[in-house]
């Protein structure tokens, strides 16, 4: 079944495959399957990756898509094949140069060659096909120099008969003939590491390098013992993996004497071929933890190594180099300068590393990088600052919260406490005012109980006083008859006659007042013609006239019908008309009844040219005792007794003001009661 897709897919890529490389467009992409760009068995102008490594090595892995990911942004239009020689441990090293050259020959035309790691290196440069040295290529993930192989290996390149003292070849010398843009490795920073030793551990003696079975192992412990055979004075113990697997290496290390440093570059692979990815190192420090530990490559630091001058790898951002390279150069034609260049370098430590064997900070060389560093306020605070700032922030709220509701909470207190004051305020003062309330009723009670008294005193004293006085107004009258020969004796009963009416007259006002005031008086309404009684009026009036004075009676209609009490109006028809005549002594007086409709009132006006009454006292003369002139004989009681009799009949009297030739008083009665 498998089988059987693969031919379906040899079939659609053999069909296929030109016609979209010659449209320009990216065979392979991105997590493109590998399997289907390796059964390509023609190369159209790819750009060719031929990485030393399984292709998911993690540093494989990000040149690679750091190149992909430019290349795309760029829309480089090369197809991408990513090939692998799968080198591992030197025990396959023969192998390499067949794989190498396997490959070319199924991507034999390539557009551009991108090299990744040191076997492919030295493999390509083994080439001797002119076709190859022109083609561009693009180097990154080896070290400059590289272990020298034994002659019969297969790799030209690197193969030596005697290896000689360094046994080292160094790529820059390897890449000459070929067609190289651009070039990126990494040296080892041995000498710097041995300082930093001598500075660290003035009284060390021996140096243990430890180097496993690979190329890379090989060409480090090369380059290590060629240092050091220049320094004679330290003692170094190599525990070389190509002659021991893991149990004897890690022996070899556990025997390692005091006052010996470790100066480490990678342990992967034993004598057997046996991987140990990551944890190796930690077997081997177990065994012997005192020892100190160098480090020639990054991955060391941080996990058992104090520190080292180490390479800055830099996969992704090289991938991407190589990318925008690769377009300009081949796709806008640009003429970009080779660039052939090894990789900065840097020093690296582990601060719980340098802790342990007490070096200060201040030993390490300036521009250091110290890993797993105990963080400083300012990091935590830069690293916690958003939970910083949200907590500030909700404290800040709470407190802002906190504070209104104080505020608020005070503020209300008061208003409570205010409005408690001036309920009690209120409280007593509605007491004040109910006491007052019920002093005032009590005071009204006594008030209108002495009215009552009053009015029932002046009601029986009036009647008292006015029974005796009768008899005395009766007999002065008929003491009169008896004394009429005696002028003297009847001056004398003329005076007492007299007087007594005024007595009577005003004992009658004030019964008046107080019948009225009381509500005692009866009105009894009838609905009469009130003419003939104003004519009735004026008869008895006519003979107390002076003479020259006329008394004359106004009605423009001949019956005026209204529902009145008519003794009472003719009581105040003749107290009016009274006035008129104690004051007029020429002219006339007039009494003048007007019924108007539209005002719904019947008026009485009357009318004299006596002495008049001044503006000023018009208004008082209503009241009791008013008089305007002390000496005129008078109650002073007649007006008030006309005004509260017309006030109980829903009518007014008034002055009136405009007339100057007397006195006039006008009466207003309702037609309606
Ligand atoms: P009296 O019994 O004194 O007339 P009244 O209450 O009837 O009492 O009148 C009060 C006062 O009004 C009188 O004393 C008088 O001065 C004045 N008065 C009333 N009518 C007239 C009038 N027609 N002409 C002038 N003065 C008058």
């Amino acid at each position: 079944m498998r089988s059987s897709f693969r031919y379906i897919i040899f079939f659609v890529m053999g069909v296929v495959f030109p016609f979209i490389a010659i449209a320009g467009v990216p065979m392979t992409k991105k997590n493109e399957p590998k399997e289907v760009q390796n059964l390509s068995t023609q190369s159209f102008h790819e750009i060719l990756f031929i990485s030393s490594y399984m292709t998911d090595y993690s540093y494989v892995e990000k040149t690679i898509d750091g190149f992909e990911t430019a290349y795309e942004q760029l829309h480089g239009k090369y197809p991408i094949s990513i090939e692998s020689l799968d080198c591992s441990s030197l025990n396959e090293v023969v192998d390499w140069q067949k794989k190498m050259d396997v490959i070319l020959r199924k991507h034999s035309n390539p557009r551009a060659v991108v090299l990744l790691g040191l076997q492919a290196c030295i493999t390509y440069f083994s080439e001797t096909d002119s076709k190859w040295r022109n083609i561009p290529v693009y180097c990154a993930m080896s070290p400059r120099y590289v272990a020298s192989l034994y002659n019969g290996c297969g790799i030209k390149s690197v193969e030596e008969k005697t290896i000689n003292d360094r046994g080292t070849v160094d790529l820059f010398y390897l890449i000459k003939g070929f067609n190289i843009r651009f070039a990126s490795f990494y040296e080892y920073g041995i000498r710097e590491d041995f300082f930093l030793m001598e500075k660290f551990f003035p009284d060390f003696k021996n140096v243990a390098i430890l180097s496993d079975n690979s190329y890379e192992g090989l060409t480090y412990l090369r380059q290590v013992k060629d240092f050091f055979k220049r320094h004679p004075n330290v003692y170094y113990h190599s525990i070389d993996g190509r002659y021991y697997d893991m149990q004897e290496a890690v022996e070899q290390y556990r025997k390692l004497s005091p006052k010996t440093i470790l100066l480490l570059c990678g342990w992967t692979y034993d004598k057997n071929y046996t991987i140990y990815m990551n944890n190796a190192m930690n077997i081997f420090r177990k065994t012997n933890p005192e020892i100190p530990i160098f480090s020639l490559v990054p991955s060391g630091i941080g996990d058992c190594a104090i520190g080292g001058y180490v390479p800055i790898y830099k996969n992704y951002e090289e991938g991407a180099d190589i990318a925008k390279r690769i377009y300009r150069e081949l796709e806008l034609k640009e003429n970009v300068a080779v660039d052939i260049h090894t990789l900065d370098k840097v020093y690296m430590f582990d601060e719980i590393e340098l802790q342990k064997y007490g070096i200060e900070k201040e030993m390490l060389p300036h521009g250091s990088i110290v890993l797993n560093q105990k963080p400083t306020t300012v990091d935590l605070l830069h690293r916690y600052k958003w939970q910083l700032v949200a907590f500030v922030s909700i404290f800040f709220l709470l407190m802002v919260g906190l504070i209104i509701s104080l505020i608020y909470s005070t503020h209300i207190k008061k208003l409570t406490e205010n409005i408690e004051k001036q309920n009690d305020l209120l409280k007593k003062e509605r007491d004040e005012l109910e006491i007052s309330q019920h002093q005032l009723r009590i005071a009204k009670e006594r008030a209108e109980e002495a009215n009552q008294m009053k009015t029932n005193f002046v009601s029986n004293m009036s009647h008292e006083i006015r029974t005796p006085l009768n008899a005395i107004t009766g007999f002065s009258n008929l003491l009169a008859d008896s004394v009429s020969e005696n002028p003297e004796l009847k001056e004398y009963v003329k005076i007492i006659t007299d007087n007594s009416d005024m007595l009577l007259r005003l004992i009658n006002d004030i019964l008046d007042i107080s019948r009225l005031e009381s509500g005692k008086s009866q009105f009894v309404y009838e609905t009469v013609d009130i003419v003939p009684y104003c004519k009735g009026v004026i008869n008895t009036i006519a003979q107390t006239v002076e003479k020259g004075v006329k008394l004359r009676f106004k009605c423009e209609e001949s019956r005026v019908i209204i529902k009145t009490d008519i003794t009472r109006l003719q009581q105040v028809l003749i107290n009016l008309l009274n006035n008129a005549v104690k004051y007029t002594h020429e002219g006339y007086i007039e009494l003048w009844v007007e019924k108007s409709v539209e005002d719904s009132e019947l008026r009485i006006i009357v009318s004299d040219t006596g002495i008049g009454i001044p503006k000023n006292k018009q208004n008082i003369i209503f009241e009791r005792f008013e008089k305007v002139n002390e000496y005129v004989q008078g109650t002073g009681l007649g007006l008030s007794i006309c005004q509260m009799t017309l006030n109980k009949m829903g009518g007014k009297i008034r002055v009136d003001n405009d007339y100057i030739q007397g006195a006039r008083f006008i009466c207003t009665i309702p037609l309606t009661k």
